[in-house]
């Protein structure tokens, strides 16, 4: 594993969670003996504040294109600043899927939250058929240009990136670790194409019904760095487990 690149696990609460769930969290990680891994939260944002100031860097789960104004139900890239959110979770699978969001929806997101130093934790990954088609690089090719081609390359200093195939979230179906490093390698190279120093410093992260048992052989992949967890969040302990895996 690269020195440079520190590891990140992030828990992602989706539409989940409680104020006593953000209280447990807040204990059991108040003790945690972790020295090489960030460790982020991004509960739903009414939890936020419950999680301010707790041993675990703050995150949101989406937020809104726009800057301000007359956008009934949205929050700002400014909004989540304010709260100490260091990260947002931009273009998540389930809301490219339930919102409708686009690959150029997506990229003004990016460009929304790098504009308010919020670092995002851009997604991206492929629903089983495109795997199956043989289109699978394409198809990741796509997403992630369309980021790089609005916000530029250098900005994927101040980024993350997740790779989260559609069929490994909430099914209890992992990718091999042998599958995401291989596109893990393939999205760092594509990225490298344009600018080799951005690529080798940028985290991605892995995410997919990745839980205590398969954290460590996923995370100890040359070009894996760290993970986006979903269900296994929520148990704190378990949580706790996956954390260590990549200390
Ligand atoms: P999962 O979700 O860990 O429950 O599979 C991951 C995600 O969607 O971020």
């Amino acid at each position: 594993v690269n020195n440079k690149r520190r590891p990140l696990v992030a828990g992602n609460w989706k539409m989940n969670g409680s104020a006593g769930l953000a209280e447990s969290m807040r204990s059991t990680f108040a003790t945690a003996q972790l020295n090489k891994v960030d460790v982020a939260v991004c509960p739903p944002f009414v939890f936020l504040h419950a999680l301010a100031d707790a041993n675990v860097a703050l995150g949101a789960q989406t937020l809104s294109e726009y800057e301000n104004g007359a956008h009934t139900g949205e929050i700002s890239a400014q909004m989540l600043k304010a709260l100490d959110c260091q990260y947002v979770i931009v273009g998540h699978s389930e809301r490219r899927a339930d919102q409708h969001e686009s690959n150029g929806l997506v990229a003004d997101k990016v460009a929304m939250a790098l504009a308010a130093e919020v670092t995002p934790i851009f997604c991206v990954g492929e629903p089983e058929d495109i795997r199956d088609s043989g289109n699978l690089y394409e198809y990741l090719a796509a997403q992630i240009d369309a980021v790089v081609s609005h916000v530029g390359i250098d900005a994927f200093e101040h980024m993350v990136v997740a790779y989260e195939p559609i069929w490994a979230i909430g099914t209890g179906k992992t990718a091999s670790p042998e599958q995401a490093q291989d596109v893990h390698r393939f999205i760092r190279e594509h990225l490298a194409k344009n600018n080799p120093a951005v690529a080798q410093g940028l985290r991605i992260l892995y995410g997919g019904s990745v839980k205590s048992s398969n954290a460590a052989e996923l995370f100890g992949q040359p070009d894996v760095d760290g993970g986006l967890i979903g269900g296994a969040s929520l148990d704190p302990e378990e949580f706790l487990r996956i954390c260590q895996a990549a200390d």
